[in-house]
């Protein structure tokens, strides 16, 4: 199945506890295709950048198969720049700036190659941008949204809007508390649910994420890495590994939404190894497999578990 990535393509500036990158490749749009890429044959593409973006960050990209008939460059401005900062805890980081530049006038306007585009990926962007590019899209099979606390709390009526025609809500445990108004997941799942996702996953960092499609509840762990060194595009690569997988194997199931989270959270464990998108970049197909079989092994529960009543 074809998939569909709007999203931004962006420099980064990142700070962590274990070091500092400045102006480097990332964007929503940027980590969801790299990761997708491993799973999909036709992954597209749908951003802006400005004139000082560099064509060997396009290149990249076009190296890896990522179709850029939809990459827009707008030579009146400059690339959204993004600078965070990442506490001890990394679940904790600050925005320190967030310059919209070429973003803050995008329109966007799909390329007629991506309006057959089977699964829609949302990435993090003005509600009413996501909803435009829906718009665009003929007869999507389903459509995967990532969202974050600004949009929660600046646009809560475009977000709703776009929401009920989303199948797949995939946001962190503090975003689910607020746009549900309620603190216990399970609760504020249900909630959202009725928002209009069918199907929700509430990613917990380090804690792995929950999955909440049809009847069925599934929760997959996070892989217990050594060494993190910058969690920047972890969700996204998470969204794009998750949605690749589905595009793969053309069904949507519970059960392969499950196989799906486990494939995004494989992927998103790279991806914090190092800064920026470098792994992703680099990652060889059998070290990913390697990956993924450890998460058979990490939450295996022993066959034949005595239980009080035996
Ligand atoms: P994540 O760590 O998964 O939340 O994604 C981080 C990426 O999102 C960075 O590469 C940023 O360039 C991008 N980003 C940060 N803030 C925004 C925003 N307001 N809208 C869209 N993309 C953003």
């Amino acid at each position: 199945m074809s998939l569909l990535a709007v999203g931004t393509v962006a420099f980064d500036t990142i700070e962590t506890p274990f070091g500092r990158a400045e102006r480097i490749l990332g964007g929503s749009a940027t980590y969801i295709t790299l990761a997708a890429r491993f799973f999909a044959d036709t992954v597209r593409l749908n951003a802006v950048v400005g004139s000082d973006f560099p064509e060997a960050h396009v290149d990249l990209l076009r190296a890896r198969g990522i179709d850029l008939n939809g990459l827009v460059r707008d030579g009146d401005g400059e690339t959204f720049f993004w600078a965070g900062r990442y506490h001890y805890d990394l679940n904790q980081r600050d925005t320190l700036a967030t310059h919209l530049n070429v973003l803050a006038t995008f329109e966007p306007d799909l390329p007629a190659s991506y309006r057959d585009s089977r699964i829609v990926c949302l990435g993090n962007l003005d509600p009413t941008v996501q909803m435009q590019v829906l718009d665009q899209v003929d007869a999507p099979e389903l459509v995967v949204l990532d969202t974050m606390n600004y949009w929660i709390e600046n646009t809560p009526d475009a977000l709703r809007t776009v929401l009920e025609r989303v199948d797949v809500l995939i946001i962190n445990d503090a975003e689910a508390r607020e746009l549900s108004g309620e603190p216990n997941l399970v609760r504020a799942a249900r909630l959202i649910r009725d928002m209009g996702p069918d199907t929700l996953v509430i990613k917990k960092g380090e804690h792995g994420a929950l999955l909440f499609a049809g009847e069925t509840v599934f929760s997959a762990p996070a892989y217990p890495l050594e060494d993190i060194h910058d969690p920047t595009g972890a969700g996204d690569t998470f969204l794009g590994g998750f949605a690749g997988h589905l595009a793969r194997t053309g069904t949507t199931d519970p059960e392969a939404m499950k196989e799906a989270v486990v494939m995004g959270s494989a992927l998103a464990s790279f991806v914090v190894e190092a800064f920026g998108p470098e792994q992703l970049l680099h990652l060889p197909a059998e070290a990913l497999e390697q990956r993924v079989r450890a998460f058979y092994q990490l939450s295996a529960i022993p066959e034949g578990l005595a239980l009080l009543s035996e």
